[in-house]
């Protein structure tokens, strides 16, 4: 790929109302656009982003036996005044058609997944089930800021799981927790669980997965020494406190929700009368839990977290490219080989191959954060001077070494 055939080129000027770090760095780097407050395009590059992390949640969802679907975004009045959401939903976007006819957009799917498992679940045979889809929703959310974090239409995974037991539901969740902990540590984030209230659907407890960052919305007290950690709406606790597991002065901080899970019960079941025949023929209300995972979210969190006073840094896994290729004055013959051998190989590199001075490539490629770094330049004839984006690593190599070196990595994928 040629960042001269790109249309989204990094700018010189951060965008004047950006209110954090991953709003200014990915709009000036040109991996999103904003169109209005919560509302982006993904360019060319961030879409890969975007795909990337989506790509790992889909393998854990699937490695835990979620279903993967595809529901609608536009949905009738109807399931949404069945469970009372119409009325009691604030952030739900209504819409009405010319003839008058209402609808809502999907900001969750418990009132479009629940009448569609009804279709399917009739016997005890048929639980546990867990279905996922990975979809735009809209909110209409009284504060869209902080970039990507907060936005009127973002990327969700949402699982729903049906179960015909309190225990079925406790085993599934502990299952679902262990994953959702895997594909935060895969996109490069370590994420606390907390307990936290239901929300709207219920009193009973649910998990929050919270990365602390400053460009959160949430304030949290954790313990260094286990894994406590609790939301500060609900908390009895103060900062300095005891831990309540382990006896350790509690910390503050402020936290990014990546996701969460909420234990929904029967709330949904019994409103679209979807119910199951036991062993004994009794009919029973399945328990359901959901699942969401801010796909979206991530990467504007992952931003927060890899970045230094010049750019982005891209953990590996989610990064848009693996290598970006760095040509200067009279060695883009050189260069142009390089880019060819990379991609047959199955390597996924950007090449800065614009007229452009040597400072401005490299200001540039420390903007857009791709991990790795070759620049090829008359001085080092054959060498190619191949260097990490942290800085941490460099060398001069030839070409050979380097595919070497390539072949071990993890999604080397021809674009
Ligand atoms: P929050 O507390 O941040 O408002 P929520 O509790 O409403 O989120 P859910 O409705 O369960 O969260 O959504 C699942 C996940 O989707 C959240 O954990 C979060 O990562 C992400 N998310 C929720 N609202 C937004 C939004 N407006 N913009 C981007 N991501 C969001
Ligand atoms: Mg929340």
């Amino acid at each position: 790929m040629q960042l001269s055939h790109l249309l989204f080129q990094p700018v010189k000027n951060p965008p004047k109302d950006a209110d954090t770090i991953n709003h200014r760095l990915l709009v000036q780097a040109g991996y999103v656009r904003q169109l209005m407050a919560g509302v982006y395009s993904y360019t060319t590059l961030g879409l890969q982003v975007l795909r990337n992390i989506e790509k790992i949640v889909r393998e854990e969802m699937n490695a835990v036996g979620g279903q993967e679907i595809l529901m609608p975004a536009l949905h009738p009045k109807l399931n949404w005044t069945t469970t009372g959401g119409w009325e009691n939903i604030d952030v739900l976007f209504k819409l009405q058609s010319r003839t008058g006819k209402e609808y809502a957009l999907g900001q969750s799917h418990e009132e479009i997944v629940t009448p569609l498992a009804k279709e399917f679940i009739h016997s005890y045979k048929d639980l546990p089930l867990a279905l996922y889809q990975i979809q735009w929703k809209y909110r209409d959310e009284l504060r869209a800021k902080s970039g990507i974090l907060r936005g009127r239409e973002f990327y969700m995974k949402d699982m729903y799981s049906f179960h015909s037991s309190q225990e079925s539901f406790e085993e599934f969740y502990q299952v679902v927790k262990q994953a959702y902990l895997r594909v935060y540590k895969r996109l490069g984030l370590t994420a606390k669980v907390t307990e936290a209230s239901g929300g709207n659907f219920t009193d009973k407890i649910s998990y929050e997965f919270m990365v602390l960052t400053d460009a959160g919305e949430d304030d949290i007290y954790y313990c260094d020494a286990c894994d406590y950690c609790i939301n500060q709406e609900i908390a009895t606790v103060k900062e300095g406190d005891p831990c309540p597991k382990c006896g350790q002065p509690l910390k503050k901080a402020r936290a990014a929700e990546v996701g969460n899970v909420f234990d929904l019960g029967q709330k949904f079941t019994k409103a679209f009368d979807l119910q199951f025949t036991d062993q004994n023929g009794e009919k029973h209300f399945p328990i359901m839990g959901c699942y969401g995972i801010g796909i979206s979210r991530c990467m504007g969190v992952i931003v927060e977290k890899y970045n230094d006073e010049r750019g982005i840094l891209w953990p590996e896994s989610v990064a848009p490219v693996s290598v970006e290729l760095l040509s200067l004055a009279g060695a883009e013959e050189f260069a142009s080989q390089i880019h060819d051998k990379l991609q047959s190989a199955g390597i996924k590199v950007l090449w800065d191959d614009r007229n452009l001075s040597a400072g401005n490539k490299f200001a540039d490629a420390d903007l857009l954060g791709i991990p790795e770094r070759l620049i090829v330049s008359p001085r080092n004839g054959e060498k190619i001077e191949w260097q990490t984006r942290d800085k941490k690593e460099s060398a001069l190599l030839d070409l050979e070494t380097l595919l070497e070196k390539y072949a071990s990595l993890t999604h080397a994928t021809a674009l």
